[in-house]
């Protein structure tokens, strides 16, 4: 038998690094997706191909043994069998029309559609939690990606229409209404193409700030800090990190509560006061993201923000659909006059999470 599922990539709506912090974060997820078909096949070997490559590796694979793109699927059949799942052999065809290493977690789309078809095949019937806890294991313990849930649950859980508001501490979930088109909003999603190489320590160092901040006041995560806490952080540096962190998940509780009450037209000023806490309090954005926010802004958007880790990658700017063509214009008028090569600019439209495809 084959089976072939579908997964998601997605956009951070807000929520942005609080997820290690187990804060809230409010994701969509994304038309653009992976397809993952599966075959079982004779020996105990898995084949994958992708974008015209072809790999495999033995069924009981452990860390360390594939490297690469494989290794975001041989992490899947690893953590299954963790669980004590036992995977025969298999092909596996990948195809996918979500940008890699953008930001827009081409990874989690590939590991869900993977762990997703595997489910179906293996009849194993694991809930979507389940199967997004593999995906993120995969992610990981096995390639070795120190990422939060909010990628995977994305892509396990979207809905059409809806962003997925999730709590990090519990992985508690709520669909969130997020209609577009109804409301006459276009979000665009400014893909920068900008790739800086710090990404990985930055990362790393701002992990570590949050948890020296969260020390500091007695705490395990900032998810419980009090803005009125925060001046008992003596470090200012880190004062600033936790700063950015607990006005970032409230303005995920403001954004869910105004997209609850039906009003996305509304949710603009958060967007932008989640960039600039981005870039000022913890410093992760980086020009081509500012000149996307900021010429956003300037040609009338509502909101604009950097989505993602930072360092590169991908803006959204919120923007009533009369307004895209100025917007996009502005963009890339501001990207030609910096040198800079053009920004890809697309509409993300809140869709389903993994499914089958028939
Ligand atoms: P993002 O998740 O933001 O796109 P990551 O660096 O987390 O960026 O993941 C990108 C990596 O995932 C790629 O370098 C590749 O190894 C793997 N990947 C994603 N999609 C595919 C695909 N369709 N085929 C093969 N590998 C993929
Ligand atoms: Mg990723």
């Amino acid at each position: 038998m084959t089976v072939r599922w579908a997964a998601p990539g997605r956009v951070t709506l807000i929520g942005e690094h609080v997820d290690y912090q187990d804060g809230l974060v409010l994701p969509f997820a994304l038309s653009q997706r992976t397809t993952a078909v599966v075959e079982r096949r004779a020996g105990g070997e898995v084949v994958v191909r992708s974008r015209g490559q072809e790999n495999s590796f033995p069924v009981a694979t452990s860390p360390g043994a594939v490297e690469g793109w494989a290794a975001y699927v041989a992490g899947v059949v690893w953590a299954l069998r963790e669980y004590r799942v036992d995977v025969p052999g298999l092909s596996i065809d990948l195809d996918s029309d979500v940008p890699v290493g953008a930001g827009l977690s081409s990874s989690a789309a590939l590991g869900c559609a993977v762990a997703a078809a595997l489910d179906d095949e293996l009849r194993l019937e694991l809930s979507p939690t389940a199967l997004a806890t593999i995906a993120r294991r995969a992610e990981n313990d096995y390639v070795g990606a120190p990422t939060g849930a909010m990628d995977q649950m994305a892509s396990m859980l979207g809905e059409s229409g809806h962003a997925l508001l999730l709590d990090c501490r519990d992985l508690s979930t709520r669909q969130v209404p997020f209609d577009l088109s109804a409301a006459g909003l276009t979000l665009l999603v400014i893909d920068t193409h900008a790739e800086h190489s710090n990404v990985g320590g930055a990362y790393a160092d701002r992990r570590s700030d949050c948890e020296t901040a969260a020390a500091g006041l007695g705490l395990s995560t900032l998810r419980d800090a009090r803005l009125a806490d925060l001046p008992r952080i003596t470090d200012a540096v880190h004062r600033r990190r936790a700063q950015h962190v607990v006005s970032e998940i409230a303005r995920v509780q403001e954004v869910a509560a105004i997209l609850d009450a039906g009003r996305p037209v509304d949710i603009g000023a958060q967007l932008s006061a989640s960039h600039l806490s981005l870039r000022d309090d913890f410093e992760v954005s980086c020009d081509e993201l500012d000149e996307a926010v900021d010429a956003a802004l300037a040609a009338g958007a509502l909101g604009a923000r950097m989505t993602g880790g930072g360092f590169g990658g991908c803006a959204i700017a919120l923007v009533r659909d009369n307004d895209v063509p100025a917007v996009e214009q502005r963009v890339q008028a501001a990207y030609d006059r910096r040198g800079w090569r053009a920004a890809d600019i697309f509409a993300a439209t809140p869709s389903r999470g993994a499914h089958r495809v028939d």
